[in-house]
C-alpha cells in the first residue's frame, strides 16, 4: 500500500507508555485527525511520524519506504506546531523559506516560492512585514506556507487552531480542508475538538489513554461507534441501560425495542447501553397513535433556536434530547407525557 502506515507502534518514556501498539493504515492524500483528550498520546504518535520522537517498538512508513529510522530532516514532512514557532528576528519572507535557505535554493527561487506561498495563503505582499506586524490567524498562514515551502509528501499540524479564537478557527478549519484537498497532500492534525475533526477529516482516529479507541470516516464514528467513551467523544449522545431480550432486542424499562446495530455480540439477558442521535428520535405527543419502537415519557425542557428545537424528555430518570428541524416541531410542552419513537436503524446496542 502506498499511503502512511503505523506498524505496532508503542511509545514509552520511562515508566509511562505514551502510545502503545498502535496499528493504523491510510491511503496517501488523506486528511487524517487523531482526536482524544489531553494526555491520551495523539501528539507523541504524531511527533514519531514526523521523527522527532523514535518508537520504542514498531515501524512508520510512507509510500512503501520504512520512515522508522530515517532523521527529521531526510523524511520529506512539513510540520505546523501548536504555537508555530516562527522565527521572530526574521521577516515573513524569511521565515517561509527558511528551510529553502538551509538547503541551498537561490535567493530568486526562495522569493518566487514565498510570493506564490504567500498567493497561495491569501496573504499577498507581505513578505517583508515582521512576524510581530501579524495577527494571530495570519501568523498561522505564514506558519503553514513555512510548512509546505519544500512541497512535502506528509503535512503534520499539532492543534494548529488553538491559538485562535473562535470566529476564525472555524473558517481556517474550512480553509486548511479545502488547501489540503487541493493539494492532496497526506495531512495528519491533532486536535481534541470533536468538530474540528467532522469538519476536516476523511479518517478520524479516536485515541484514549495511549490507545486506537476507533478508526474510521467521520460518520462510521458518529453513527457506529464502538463504545460509550466514543459515542459521547463525537457527538451528543442518548444513552440508556438496557437488557438484551433477543439478538436484535433490547428490553428498557417496560419496552421492547428493535435495534439495527450492535458493537460486538451480546448475549440475552446481558446488561448494555441502547445508544441513540439526538437528531434521529422523535417526540409524539401521548394522545397520538403509538409509535413501534418507542418508550414513555415527559417533556422537561423545550428549546426553540431557530434552525433547530430540543425537546428534553424525562424517560423513568433517564434524559432523552431530541433535536428536530421546525418541519417536525411535535406541538408539545414542557410538563406533557409524550412517546419518544427511536427508529430501530437509529438504534445502537453498546457494552453497558
Ligand atoms: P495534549 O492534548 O495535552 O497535548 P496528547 O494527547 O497530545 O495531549 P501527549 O502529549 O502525546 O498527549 O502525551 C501523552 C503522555 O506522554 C502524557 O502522559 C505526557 O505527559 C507523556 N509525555 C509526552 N512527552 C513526554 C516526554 N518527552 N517525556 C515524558 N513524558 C512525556
Amino acid at each position: 500500500m502506498s499511503g502512511l502506515i503505523i506498524e505496532g507502534v508503542t511509545k514509552k518514556f520511562g515508566t509511562l507508555t505514551a502510545v502503545e501498539d498502535v496499528n493504523l493504515e491510510f491511503t496517501a492524500g488523506e486528511m487524517i485527525c487523531f482526536l482524544g483528550p489531553s494526555g491520551c498520546g495523539k501528539t507523541t504518535l504524531l511527533r514519531m511520524i514526523a521523527g522527532l520522537e523514535e518508537p520504542t517498538d514498531g515501524a512508520i512508513r510512507f509510500d512503501g519506504r520504512d520512515l522508522t529510522n530515517v532523521p527529521v530532516h531526510k523524511r520529506d514532512i512539513g510540520m505546523v506546531f501548536q504555537s508555530f514557532a516562527l522565527f521572530p528576528h526574521l521577516s515573513v519572507g524569511e521565515n517561509i523559506t527558511y528551510s529553502m535557505r538551509i538547503r541551498g535554493h537561490s535567493r530568486s527561487e526562495r522569493e518566487a516560492r514565498a510570493k506564490e506561498l504567500l498567493d497561495m495563503m491569501r496573504l499577498p505582499g507581505v513578505e517583508d512585514r515582521s512576524i510581530s506586524q501579524l495577527s494571530g490567524g495570519q501568523r498561522q498562514r505564514v506558519a503553514i506556507a513555512r510548512a509546505l515551502a519544500l512541497n512535502p509528501q506528509i503535512f503534520l499540524l499539532d492543534e494548529p487552531m488553538s491559538a485562535l479564537d473562535a470566529n476564525l478557527r472555524e473558517a481556517m478549519q474550512i480553509e486548511l480542508r479545502k488547501l489540503q484537498q487541493e493539494l492532496g497532500i497526506t495531512t495528519v492534525v491533532v486536535t481534541h475538538d470533536q468538530t474540528e475533526a467532522m469538519t476536516m477529516a476523511d479518517e478520524i482516529v479516536v485515541m484514549g489513554r495511549a490507545r486506537v479507541l476507533q478508526s474510521g470516516s467521520p460518520m462510521d464514528i458518529y453513527k457506529k461507534p464502538v463504545d460509550k467513551f466514543v459515542a459521547g467523544f463525537i457527538g451528543t449522545s442518548n444513552l440508556f441501560p438496557a437488557t438484551m431480550a433477543a439478538p436484535d432486542r433490547v428490553r428498557v424499562g417496560d419496552a421492547e425495542l428493535s435495534v439495527a446495530n450492535r458493537a460486538g455480540d451480546f448475549a440475552t439477558g446481558e446488561d448494555v447501553l441502547l445508544m441513540t442521535r439526538p437528531e434521529e428520535v422523535f417526540v409524539r405527543p401521548a394522545s397520538a397513535e403509538r409509535p413501534a419502537n418507542a418508550v414513555e415519557g415527559r417533556v422537561s425542557f423545550v428549546r426553540d433556536i431557530g434552525a433547530t428545537i430540543e425537546i428534553l424528555v424525562d424517560c423513568g430518570g433517564h434524559e432523552v434530547i431530541s433535536v428536530l428541524t421546525p418541519k417536525d416541531w411535535p406541538d408539545v410542552a414542557t410538563g406533557d407525557a409524550v412517546t419518544v419513537e427511536m427508529p430501530a436503524s437509529a438504534c445502537s446496542v453498546l457494552a453497558a
